[in-house]
């Protein structure tokens, strides 16, 4: 089992909706974790999320904590770069973290497609 974090800026939320409906079967068997109201959602369509606190109240934060302790092998944040955040010093604390421990990230959805399907056939390898 693996474990992925997923994010979404508001902007960005009706696609990551769309995301882990086309990847139902890989994301149920792993183990998932997300930002507070990114996670309701991934909750409402059916799939069990451990939620974090909101982004803007520390849940990226929680997350780049856990990317540094090893509890997460893949970053999945679908960022809105067309809105403001006023957490944007724990989005960039989450990225750095993710290049500072060798943690997969993808940022936007084709990105996040391409990296399930590497660590889907990486995996079957195994
Ligand atoms: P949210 O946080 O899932 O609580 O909306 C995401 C974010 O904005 O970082």
């Amino acid at each position: 089992m693996i474990n992925i974090a997923l994010i979404a800026h508001d902007g960005k939320k009706a696609e990551m909706v769309s995301f882990i409906l086309n990847n139902k079967t890989f994301l149920e068997n792993s183990t998932l974790y997300a930002t507070g109201t990114t996670g309701g959602k991934i909750q409402q369509e059916g799939f069990e999320v451990k939620k974090l606190l909101s982004g803007p109240l520390g849940g990226d934060a929680q997350i780049a904590t856990m990317v540094a302790l090893g509890e997460i092998d893949l970053v999945i944040f679908f960022r809105d770069p067309l809105d403001k955040h006023p957490h944007e010093p724990d989005v960039q604390m989450l990225m750095r973290q993710c290049d500072v421990h060798n943690v997969p990230l993808a940022t936007n959805p084709k990105g996040a497609h391409y990296l399930l399907r590497g660590i889907r056939d990486y995996l079957k390898q195994k």
